[in-house]
């Protein structure tokens, strides 16, 4: 995405760079920390780039992490939560690298009525001394949740817009039901056919206070083919990052890890909040680098400015 590809020589180092970092990886055996088959997700981009072998955790219970319908609260920020569920890979299986991912959901934060997943992706290598945790941020979901007094206002089209159920893509991705209000009854998770949701949305009605039925998209990674997606493109970047090495320690994993903003002005110089470069930082030693950014801008239109515009 975006980048360029250094002319003549530059690409024949680069490219040699690569393959010299890529030996530190090839033909080793990774552990993925998960329950949810995410080891298939992950075993193209990260087995054939890295050339190592993956295998998902033998017993894994992830959800003393936490899980997505929220019956254990997380503690921690998602990036400490993914490299701890890898570090617990490491832990169970005695391996000396791992994977891990964690996703989490909320609204856009420029686009209020609309909704992204962030997924992040994390690599514990012992071996290297390094922890890198890579982000994606994308509205490519299908995360959504609505309160129903029956199944059939699931299949509502309001104004002609698409229902709850076409917008949440089920079947083919599952729901989770539970009662609106109280806990009288346990979620059931995982549904993927008519019948099951009528049974689920008319028990969870009937033990909910209000007499509505919360259904939720169910976002577990062999739930949620979409999800898949985003993991897989994930996978790539990860690679990609893992093949960078650290221009001063050569480590592998040198890659963006902030935005640092306040370009400035174009008029009278005041730092706006505008992104200003890009900040690369090694996993392992103290080597950081800002890239100015890739579009080339040095200045802020004034309309930015606080002080011209305001
Ligand atoms: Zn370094
Ligand atoms: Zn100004």
């Amino acid at each position: 995405m975006g980048r360029h590809r250094r002319p003549g020589g530059g690409a024949v180092m680069a490219s040699l760079a690569r393959a010299e970092t890529r030996e530190r990886f090839a033909g080793r055996a990774a552990v993925v920390a998960t329950m949810h088959g995410k080891e298939r997700s992950l075993a193209l981009p990260l087995g054939v780039a890295l050339g190592v072998s993956l295998r998902a955790t033998s017993d894994l219970d992830t959800d003393v992490l936490g899980t997505f319908s929220g019956e254990v609260p997380r503690p921690g920020s998602p990036a400490e939560i993914v490299v701890r569920k890898a570090r617990l890979g490491l832990e169970l299986e005695g391996a000396t690298l791992a994977f891990a991912s964690e996703a989490s959901f909320g609204p856009h934060p420029s686009a209020p009525f609309s909704l992204v997943h962030q997924e992040l992706l994390a690599c514990v290598d012992l071996e290297q001394g390094i922890e890198v945790v890579e982000p994606v941020v994308t509205v490519d979901t299908n995360f959504a949740s609505v309160t129903v007094a029956d199944v059939g206002a699931l299949a509502d089209r309001p104004h002609g817009r698409p229902s709850f159920l076409e917008r949440a893509h089920f079947p083919s991705h599952a729901l989770i039901v539970m009662p609106s209000v109280g806990r009288r009854i346990a979620p059931v998770k995982g549904i993927r056919d008519d019948a099951s949701l009528a049974r689920a949305v008319a028990a969870a009605a009937c033990a909910s206070e209000d007499h509505l039925a919360r259904v939720e998209t169910d976002m577990r990674a062999h739930l949620n083919p979409m999800r898949r997606r985003v993991i897989r493109r994930l996978g790539l970047r990860l690679a990609r990052r893992l093949l960078t090495a650290c221009p001063d320690c050569s480590a592998p994993g040198w890659g963006a890890v902030a935005v640092s903003y306040g370009l400035p002005c174009r008029v009278c110089g005041t730092p706006t909040a505008q992104p200003r470069a890009l900040i690369l930082r090694c996993p392992r030693c103290d080597a950081q680098e800002e890239r100015p950014r890739e579009d080339g801008l040095v200045a802020a239109s004034p309309g930015e400015c606080p002080v011209c515009n305001p």
